[in-house]
């Protein structure tokens, strides 16, 4: 299948969806909802870039005409209509839509100066979100997908795996950030997403920003990072210490260690999200830190770098085949320091598939 089948197969599903929520037609602006549909990205501008797909017509492509070179043409996806600057394209799209439209579902993302616009031009629509439509076609990754997923996996693998042999001590937070985001480029991404590196303190606060803190002997460095390649995502923590750790720190470890990976053993086929996450708060609660695992186990990755599915207490929802997601079990010390295992799994038939295959012990570094 080419990838404007492959595209045309996802509408397909979509309209399915759609049939099933009685939604007459679906909306998409900015977001990975239009580049899975269309494999087109639309420009975060306010000029306005929009999917009409009508649930039983042809899926048009509204886009601002100095922008149109960038669309490659997709038979079978979709057909452009570009505006010009002196057209108003909220009443293009209100006209594609028509008057009869009662359900319409809208890109979550999507700024609220198009979408109040959009409300007042076809007042009897009922607007809901766009993923009660995409979530499920989405969460569930085919083939390529995952071998998307996998090359973003390996390529982080490579930059986990050189920066073990790199100094962290007397450098700065940014100064090592910086060298983590040149390597996920020059390892094929296209794009860097984060590269969180949280030295000491800092590294209890889990979305810590680099900053201009200088690491010290001793320091232990959580460094998650990842980016997009090839417009799929990668995601990656791995823990570095400066000089020898502190048997305190060991013991840590090797409890987050045993956590994560009894977390991806158990997320197998049918084994419900939640219980994965109760895996591994067991371990660590009964390794006595169980109030310092202060977020949920693991989010969906994909197109995006969070997205369903939720490895959260609450989600009843059961693994399928083709769902994608972060394993990532921490452990933090307000005031002192914090840890972070994280690999990217795929549950498929013949169990867990663990993407991530960087080495996992504590990096001692320089
Ligand atoms: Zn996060
Ligand atoms: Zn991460
Ligand atoms: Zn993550």
């Amino acid at each position: 299948m080419d990838l404007n089948e492959q595209l045309a197969a996802r509408q397909a599903r979509a309209r399915e969806r759609m049939d099933e929520l009685a939604i007459d037609v679906l909306l998409l602006s900015v977001g990975a909802d239009l580049p899975y549909l269309t494999g087109y990205e639309a420009m975060p501008l306010e000029r306005l870039t929009m999917l009409v797909l009508p649930r039983g017509g042809e899926s048009i492509l509204v886009v601002p005409e100095l922008e149109a070179p960038r669309v490659e043409p997709r038979p079978g996806a979709f057909e452009l209509r570009t505006w010009s600057e002196t057209e108003d394209p909220i009443a293009i799209v209100a006209g594609l839509v028509g008057p009869a439209a009662r359900s319409v579902a809208i890109g979550d993302q999507t700024w609220a100066r198009f979408v109040l616009r959009i409300q007042d031009a076809v007042p009897a629509a009922r607007m809901h979100p766009a993923s009660v439509v995409t979530s499920p076609l989405r969460v569930v990754k085919d083939s390529t997908e995952v071998e998307a997923l996998r090359a973003a996996a390996h390529a982080v693998d490579a930059v986990g795996a050189e920066m073990r042999g790199r100094p962290f001590g007397g450098r700065t937070e940014l100064d090592i950030h910086r060298e983590f985001s040149d390597r996920i480029l020059e390892h094929g991404h296209e794009r860097v997403n984060f590269a969180i590196v949280g030295s000491g303190p800092n590294g209890a606060s889990p979305h810590h920003e680099a900053s201009a803190r200088v690491v010290n002997d001793g320091d232990v460095v959580v460094c998650d990072f990842g980016g997009t390649m090839d417009g799929y995502c990668s995601d990656i923590t791995r823990m570095f210490v400066v000089g020898e750790p502190s048997a305190e720190v060991r013991d840590v470890y090797d409890l987050l260690v045993d956590a994560q990976e009894h977390a991806v053993r158990a997320a197998t086929v049918g084994t419900s999200c939640e219980a994965v996450d109760a895996t591994a708060r067991r371990i660590i609660a009964a390794g006595g830190y169980g109030d310092r695992f202060i977020h949920r186990t693991g989010h969906g990755i994909g197109l995006e770098a969070h997205e369903d599915p939720y490895l959260v207490s609450g989600n009843r929802t059961p693994l399928e085949p083709g769902h994608a997601f972060s394993i990532e079990p921490g452990i933090y010390f307000p005031g002192r320091f914090g840890m972070r295992l994280e690999d990217i799994v795929v549950a498929s038939d013949d169990g867990p598939d663990r993407l991530n295959a960087a080495p996992r012990d504590l990096a001692i570094v320089g």
